[in-house]
């Protein structure tokens, strides 16, 4: 089945043409693998490694396209790597568990579901992964080095998510250096972060270059 790609649709592109690109070559890997897991074309042992092999290697080059110091790498993403392998350990669950497939009362306490509706709940939540993945791009350009002793600069833009939660509003509008961002990120001040407000789930703000 064609499948549009939502990230297109709902995130504004990211401020770099090779990370837009990836990261929408990323929502296909993660649907097509999805589609073999929901029709048992793949067993879950293979599900659960190549959801590693993709979302890691994803995770890794995301970093280095939003300009990350490559000496930084392994302690920038040491969480988000972990939190990457919990994920997948949840999702593999869910799909496996049945939770997604199509099912009727009879054969489930859990409400009737048909294979389309599963499939699309499931779809759903991919686009969450997605959205994760531009976190990443952030947080390499919070790590981006100074060039000639300047540091790059950059502002916080509200995207497209409807309503903007506290945290968001506060940060947006504000010109700062990579490192006072990265300040801020530790205290839990990034685009697409779990620790903010709305915990990250559907946030499209983003981190522009200004300088
Ligand atoms: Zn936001």
């Amino acid at each position: 089945m064609l499948y549009l790609g939502k990230v297109g649709r709902v995130m504004q592109p990211l401020d770099n043409e090779a990370a837009q690109t990836r990261l929408e070559q990323y929502e296909r890997d993660l649907q097509a693998l999805m589609d073999m897991a929901l029709s048992g074309q793949i067993r879950e042992d293979d599900f659960r490694r190549e959801m590693e092999r993709v979302t890691v290697a994803a995770i890794l080059i995301m970093y280095l396209l939003g300009g990350g110091d490559p000496a930084k790498q392994q302690s920038a993403l040491n969480a988000q790597l972990l939190q990457n392998s919990r994920s997948i350990a949840g999702l593999t669950d869910d799909i496996y568990s049945g939770r997604y497939s199509a099912r009727d009362e009879a054969e489930s306490q859990r409400p009737t579901q048909t294979r389309q509706e599963g499939r699309q709940k499931l779809l759903n939540r991919i686009v969450l992964w997605v959205f994760a993945l531009s976190g990443i791009y952030a947080i390499g350009q919070t790590k981006a080095p100074p060039v000639n002793g300047i540091e790059p600069e950059y502002i916080w833009e509200l995207g497209r998510t409807e309503k903007h939660c506290r945290d968001c509003l506060w940060a947006a509008g504000q010109v700062l250096t990579a490192s006072q961002w990265d300040r801020l990120a530790a205290a839990g001040i990034a685009p697409q972060s779990s620790s903010l407000e709305c915990q990250g789930y559907h946030c499209d703000c983003r981190l522009r270059r200004v300088r």
